[in-house]
């Protein structure tokens, strides 16, 4: 039986390295959907997109495509916006800064859960974001709502980036996720919410190895 992962929680809790492994350990396919929203912030800085001008946001909306082709070394998925890889770029601080003002925006939200339910439609998937379980799959068979204490969040992002050699201070990195944060849970269009179903995995005190058994016994249960 192949299934609907939704994988939801706060900045950096490590939502996507856990999704990417348990996709890996059970031959589904991962989606990223935080990098949707990426994509479409980094086509915002790179055109000059006014968020306040609608006209110019739903023009800019239809000239975005956004795709996942699988890295021909690792095999792990990465993104592309209009054809270009923006794997990297979209994980700079500039589009960290703006990503959440973007995914206030009803219209972005529309045309990627749209996006995202399409990508879903074949089972076996594992999604991670804000609102997979409450949203964009409210019927998933399985949903995490992922939490972990806000240092060692910012110290995990931190390692993530310099792995990238793209090194941060760390109180930048905790600003930027607290500020996310707050956003994402007090927007008014889909706010970031645990779902009533969700199985709750707070990340702080156990190793990655320990979350990813807990998820995949909770998906093989
Ligand atoms: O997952 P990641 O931290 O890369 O997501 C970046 C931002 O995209 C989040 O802070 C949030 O504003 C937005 N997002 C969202 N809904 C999702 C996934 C991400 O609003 N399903």
């Amino acid at each position: 039986r192949r299934i609907v992962i939704a994988i939801d929680g706060y900045s950096a809790c490590g939502k996507s390295s856990t999704a990417k492994e348990i996709a890996k350990q059970l031959g589904y396919s991962y989606i990223d959907s935080g990098a949707m929203y990426r994509a479409v912030t980094l086509y915002f800085l790179q055109n000059y997109v006014s968020l306040t001008d609608p006209i110019a946001v739903e023009k800019a909306l239809k000239n975005i495509e956004i795709d996942f082709h699988p890295n021909s070394k690792t095999g792990a998925n990465e993104t592309y916006l209009n054809g270009i890889i923006v794997e990297d770029e979209i994980r700079k601080m500039e589009v960290s800064e703006k990503v959440s003002e973007v995914s206030a925006l009803l219209e972005v939200r529309k045309m990627l859960v749209d996006q995202q339910r399409k990508l879903g439609k074949r089972k076996g998937v594992v999604m991670d974001g804000r609102d997979i379980g409450t949203v964009v799959f409210p019927q998933a068979e399985l949903k995490i709502f992922m939490k972990a204490d806000m240092h060692v969040r910012a110290e995990r992002r931190q390692r993530e980036l310099l792995e990238k050699e793209v090194m941060y201070d760390l109180q930048e990195i905790l600003d930027n996720l607290q500020k996310r944060d707050e956003m994402d849970t007090s927007r008014k269009e889909s706010p970031l919410r645990q779902a009533e179903d969700a199985h709750v995995v707070d990340t702080t005190h156990i190793t990655f190895e320990e979350q990813v058994e807990e998820i995949i016994r909770l998906a093989t249960s």
